[in-house]
């Protein structure tokens, strides 16, 4: 009888543990349009079908397919962005299981995407931006190589604590730090001066550091129960710029201006004015239009003048309406844009 017992409660054992090797992590691809998922001359593809066309993904995972939008990037919005992290909140509330989101997103917006999430999803679950450079019925089309490559990074253990990342030809970058610098090339997205964060090989995902900047479960930005956001304008120097251009956005509806401005911060005259106003004005970021290092020096006192670091400003734009969430003020602010 003892025998019979310890016999079943072996087989228990052996099919509960060979249950749960065979069993793939659960990872849900949030699909929302662009490139991966358009085709020359023909409509776009639909989320699900998009996933199907993959079939090699389920080697790696189970995986749930959620179409969330169906848009070229370019037609992104800070609306949808707000909608897409309080999805993501849901599905994870309403499925435990999910060890990983991957988002499939066209690459004109991807950086802006991936920062936004990197500072509003308050979660240690992997998030994983994917795209591609090629539609899917070009020759040698990337989609499907990134793909998998993003699930293959969503399921590594290495990749909790990482903050968002995105997938791209190979590479793994942080969602901060993301840059599209080409409009056609498969590698459109080089490492920046911050480099890549880790690599995807054949036969295994590696990373090689860690962001050390705040992100997802420690940022401060709980944005989970606004239904919109401030509005945050951007406005490009130019040499010879005409002061009332600034004029019209310094009065028009916004909370807030991000200045794309020359080298080091440096602007044109057509600005000068915004160092004679008070520190009650609405916040004026300068953020500088060269892709590489930081703007030195601080923030001038007494004055709406934020610099913006090394944030291009694009995404000085979305720190500064993340920032406006909790406070106008300019000093605070500033700790924000010297602290992500
Ligand atoms: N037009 C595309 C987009 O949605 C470009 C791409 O995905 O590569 O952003």
């Amino acid at each position: 009888m003892h025998k019979i017992i310890f016999i079943i409660i072996l087989l228990f054992c052996w099919s509960t543990s060979y249950s749960q090797s065979t069993t793939k992590p659960q990872v849900l691809i949030i699909t929302t349009g662009g490139t991966i998922a358009s085709k020359t001359n023909a409509p776009s593809i639909e989320g699900h079908d998009l996933i199907q066309a993959v079939p090699e993904l389920s080697n790696y995972a189970t995986i749930e397919v959620d179409e969330f939008v169906n848009i070229g990037s370019s037609k992104m919005t800070p609306l949808l962005w707000l909608q897409l992290v309080k999805h993501i909140r849901d599905a994870l509330n309403s499925n435990p299981e999910i060890k990983s989101i991957v988002i499939t997103h066209g690459t004109d917006t991807m950086e802006e995407t991936a920062f936004f999430l990197n500072l509003t999803h308050q979660s240690k679950v992997p998030i994983v931006l994917v795209g591609s450079m090629r539609s899917s019925n070009e020759v040698s089309a990337d989609g499907p190589a990134n793909l998998i490559n993003a699930v293959r990074v969503g399921i590594s253990p290495e990749a909790i604590g990482k903050g968002v990342m995105v997938v791209m030809n190979d590479n793994i970058s942080a969602g901060r730090d993301l840059l599209k610098m080409n409009n056609r090339r498969v590698d459109a997205f080089p490492s920046t001066d911050l480099g890549f964060i880790g690599f995807c090989d054949p036969e295994k995902v590696t990373f090689y550091r860690s962001p050390i900047k705040p992100h997802t479960s420690e940022s401060e930005f709980h944005i989970y129960n606004l239904d919109s956001l401030p509005k945050v304008d951007i406005v490009q120097d130019f040499a010879g710029f005409d002061s009332k251009i600034l004029t019209y956005f310094t009065n028009r509806y916004n909370q807030g201006l991000v200045i794309s401005s020359f080298a080091g911060g440096r602007l044109s005259n057509g600005f000068s004015e915004i160092y004679n106003l008070p520190a009650t004005h609405k916040p004026i970021v300068i953020s500088s239009s060269i892709k590489g290092g930081r703007i030195m020096g601080s923030n001038p006192e007494g004055t709406p003048i934020i610099i913006a670091n090394d944030l291009p400003s694009n995404k000085a734009r979305i720190l500064l309406m993340l920032s406006l969430t909790i406070t106008s003020k300019i000093n605070e602010i500033q700790d924000y844009f010297n602290k992500y």
